[in-house]
């Protein structure tokens, strides 16, 4: 935890999201049920994301999004409507992932920058999960992640399990966290003893009931796997691999395609947009479109040619589509009005702030801006995070949206109130600083007072 983290109190009593939205199962949100689907098969034809955002449009409110674990959302259904839906997946032949997650980069195999294939440690993961019987004993959230290296985008996407390729066929084991969170336990040498030691740690979180997460084990319980593993230093936390958070831009593949990547803006667009951008694919002969973790759609293209044209059709839909663009630092929430529990126009503001504060956005730090404390557009922790309550708008120092805000503007001083924490950063950022060192260094205190002040 980092200073400012440490500086800040805990609110209580904002209970957690429940079981993960698949098809079977919609979550009720604001806007009505919501279905997440996470396609078995990385890449959709198409033609069936063509036809998905019309069933979007039939059956939702026509919002789409990918989230940054990388699978699709529609929004807006009813219970009935999340039938048809789940109908048109199937006629469309999407095969809809479900059981234990267990990720990897939609690039895995294809990455020159990879340094291990990931895909068959999944694969062997996968069928250990379902011959041991786990499923119904882990909690719908238990996860893993397999990085192979590269341009994974996984570094922020947290997992009970995470496993990071250090040589080829080398993994580190790692528990409870995000790239930069998770606690190594030990090195796996091979792909076999990596699958073994994920089961393992799979078992005890099984064993203790699906309330129970990997970060509730204790170091008695781990014995199994540390015995099993090499040692790893615990200070080398962050495997730099891990880090990498490519997604958009366009990227030579190992196999000679060329793959495009391309960012929704805050993760969300509308199935009218999303149909154009699959039907110029259609036109270009690009069939193999990913949805992709960092909110991203990645198209897998025969020709550098095809995947420029693609990459200005993205540019024209206001799609991200540059690695600099500000809006891949802030996070937000479609907010009010389309979210009934949202008491700020997160989405609107967020657009505002990406384009009014580019200087402040330079890629270190994080902004969130968050209709409520439900904070479901970035679950983990930002370097500001904007959340609107009843009391008003109120701003989070390097902490969630449930964290309690060190200050508070009324909701039509929000704005003004950021302006104000955005100019002193500025204006006290020194030539060597990035802004998250910046307001690192400035401190909770000097920061709220600049907000308050603002949203007077
Ligand atoms: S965080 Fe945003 S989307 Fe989630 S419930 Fe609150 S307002 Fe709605």
């Amino acid at each position: 935890m980092n200073a400012l983290a440490a500086q800040r109190p805990l609110a209580g009593g904002f209970s957690r999201r429940g079981a993960c939205p698949a098809l079977s199962a919609p979550m009720k949100t604001g806007d009505g049920l919501l279905v997440r689907l996470n396609p078995v098969v990385a890449g959709l034809p198409a033609k069936a994301l063509i036809g998905l955002c019309k069933a979007a449009q039939t059956h939702g409110n026509g919002i789409v999004e990918v989230t940054a674990r990388g699978s699709i959302q529609i929004r807006g259904l009813t219970e009935s409507s999340a039938l048809e839906l789940a109908g048109c997946v199937n006629e469309l032949g999407i095969a809809v992932r479900t059981g234990v997650p267990v990720q990897t980069s939609v690039l895995a195999g294809l990455d020159p920058q990879e340094i291990a294939n990931p895909g068959a440690l999944c694969d062997m993961i996968r069928a250990g999960i379902a011959e041991a019987g786990l499923e119904g004993s882990l909690g719908p959230k238990v996860s893993v992640v397999v990085v192979g290296g590269g341009r994974s985008a996984l570094g922020d996407v947290a997992a009970d399990v995470r496993l990071t390729a250090e040589g080829a066929g080398v993994w580190r084991v790692a528990v409870a966290g995000n790239a930069l969170t998770a606690r190594p336990l030990g090195q796996a040498a091979d792909d076999t003893a990596a699958c073994a030691a994920t089961l393992v740690l799979l078992s005890e979180i099984a064993a203790r009931g699906r309330e129970t997460r990997a970060r509730d084990l204790e170091d008695n319980q781990l014995h199994g796997v540390f015995s099993a593993l090499h040692p790893v230093r615990p200070e080398g936390r962050a495997n730099g691999r891990d880090l990498a958070g490519w997604l958009v831009g366009i990227v030579d593949l190992r196999n000679g395609n060329i793959a495009l990547g391309v960012a929704l803006p805050f993760g969300h667009t509308t199935a009218k947009l999303l149909k154009t951008f699959a039907k110029a694919a259609m036109d270009l002969g690009i069939d193999d479109v990913r949805p992709a973790p960092g909110r991203a759609l990645v198209a897998i293209c025969g020709t550098r040619d095809g995947a420029e044209k693609l990459h200005e059709v993205a540019q024209a839909l206001g799609f991200v589509t540059s690695q600099d663009d500000p809006r891949l630092s802030v996070s937000a929430c479609p907010g009010a009005p389309d979210c009934a529990s949202g008491h700020l126009p997160a989405r609107q503001m967020a657009a505002e702030m990406a384009n009014d504060y580019r200087s402040l956005l330079d890629g270190s730090a994080h902004l969130h801006v968050s209709g409520c404390a439900k904070g479901c557009a970035h679950p983990g922790e930002a370097t500001l995070a904007l959340v609107g309550s009843e009391a008003g708008t109120g701003l989070v120092v390097a902490g969630t949206a449930r964290d309690q805000p060190i200050a508070y503007a009324n909701s039509g001083g929000a704005g003004r109130a950021f302006a104000t924490v955005a100019k002193h950063v500025a204006a006290h950022r020194r030539d060597d600083e990035t802004t998250a060192q910046a307001i690192q260094r400035i401190g909770v205190s000097v920061l709220a007072e600049a907000f308050g002040q603002g949203g007077r």
